[in-house]
């Protein structure tokens, strides 16, 4: 036997040790607000990125039905051979209009729209500025770039001012700062307006990853740059479909005609890899559809959203307050955010803990996301179990 087969039982062992193995839960029904899980067991979900609970939508499955009809199961080529079909260019179209840029790029998700962003248009010459929390696909992207590095604190904009000045110190060409416009463990925002008046002054470009936005968070669900008034600021936009948009998979690059078409020439994961699959290009300009012409949607997540931040908060929970449906419960210790988790199982609720290394040390939280396709019963139910195993548990008083 390979020594590494030895090597690695003890690495995963060290893993379960440390408390951080990750198991994967078996789910039997389709992605929804009420799900059940292998054993048969009903819970409600708050763990998924299906925002707008558009995961089941008869809408969409009904445009996705008629497009496997028509085009059948893929093209099995990538998209520059015999791999782009009407639809392809019809969505790119789409998804330019709704982030208001001027070309799109689709990938088979958005963590290789982010690692085949950099590379193709950024040099040893050129510089990137990162947010220290910035997600793992954006890190990625990154160190496959020869351009200089450079990393501000989390969110701290004198930072990033000390940073860019760094950059331009070093007698960088061209500076790209990048940044997730939802961080998806706290859910805050960006401060994409402070940003763009940052890259203005410095001469720099504005990359933002809208996964934990597009199609549900500010106005028009035109993601974090709309929320922060920045929409028609930063310069390029890297985002999923995967998430809000239906969840079933996808990502896409938007934003200058000059850099998709450099993204077309020389992006690793679009010229190596498969088309994105005809029937998903198919639900997600359905997406699209729904999202112009069923806006409801939107404010029911919101008010959703109000109403469990509201009712958590007055139960004496600590929530970082904000406006994003990723709500984090902030527990502090690690065993008690699991064991809390499991708590909330039994009570047939679904929220996952999470503590150190995925965030820091000291900061174990349990992170509910809101969807549209929770009903008031939903929440109350939810809100009802956390009081009581909140209160079991000594986490609030009562
Ligand atoms: C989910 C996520 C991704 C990856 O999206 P996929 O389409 O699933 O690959 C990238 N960036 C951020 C910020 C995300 O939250």
């Amino acid at each position: 036997m390979y020594p590494i087969r030895e090597q690695l039982q003890a690495e995963l062992q060290a893993i379960r040790e440390a408390g951080t193995f990750k198991e994967e839960r078996v789910i039997v029904t389709p992605q929804a607000a009420d799900i059940a899980v292998s054993g048969g067991q009903e819970v409600i979900n708050f763990c998924a990125n299906n925002y707008l609970g558009l995961a089941d939508d008869e809408r969409l499955v009904t445009a996705a039905k008629a497009t496997l009809d028509r085009y059948k199961l893929g093209m099995a080529s990538v998209r520059f051979i015999c791999g782009t079909l009407d639809i392809h260019k019809e969505l790119e179209r789409r998804l330019s209009e709704f982030h208001r840029k001027e070309d799109t790029i689709l990938y088979a998700a958005a963590f290789d729209a982010n690692g085949g962003l950099f590379e193709p248009i950024l040099h040893a010459e050129d510089a990137i500025v990162s947010d220290a929390l910035n997600h793992a696909s954006i890190i990625d992207g990154v160190r496959l770039c020869k351009a200089k590095r450079f990393r501000y604190a989390h969110d701290d904009m004198d930072d990033l001012r000390t940073q860019l000045q760094a950059a331009r110190d070093a007698g960088c060409r061209r500076i790209l700062i990048t940044t997730d416009g939802v961080f998806s463990m706290d859910g805050d925002i960006a401060k994409l307006d402070r940003i763009c008046d940052l890259a203005e002054e410095f001469e720099a470009m504005v990359h933002v990853d809208e996964c934990h936005a597009t199609g549900f968070f500010g106005p028009g669900g035109r993601g974090a740059s709309a929320a922060k008034g920045a929409l028609d600021r930063v310069d390029i936009i890297t985002s999923t479909l995967g998430k809000a948009m239906g969840g079933a998979m996808g990502g896409f690059t938007t934003g200058p005609a000059e850099i998709i078409a450099m993204l077309r020439q020389k992006s690793r994961p679009y010229l190596f890899s498969n088309t994105l699959a005809p029937v998903i290009v198919g639900a997600a300009l359905k997406t699209l559809d729904v999202l112009d012409e069923d806006p409801s949607l939107l404010k029911t997540l919101e008010d959703n959203t109000a109403h469990f931040r509201e009712q958590m908060t007055a139960a004496g929970f600590d929530i970082r307050p904000g406006t994003h449906p990723i709500v984090p419960i902030m527990l502090g210790d690690a065993a008690l955010a699991s064991n809390m988790a499991d708590r909330m199982l039994e009570e047939g609720i679904y929220v996952i803990g999470f503590s150190y290394p995925v965030v820091p040390k000291g900061q174990a939280r349990i992170r509910v996301q809101i969807s549209a396709a929770h009903s008031r019963a939903h929440l109350d139910k939810a809100i009802a179990a956390f009081v009581r195993v909140g209160r079991d548990l000594g986490v609030i008083e009562g």
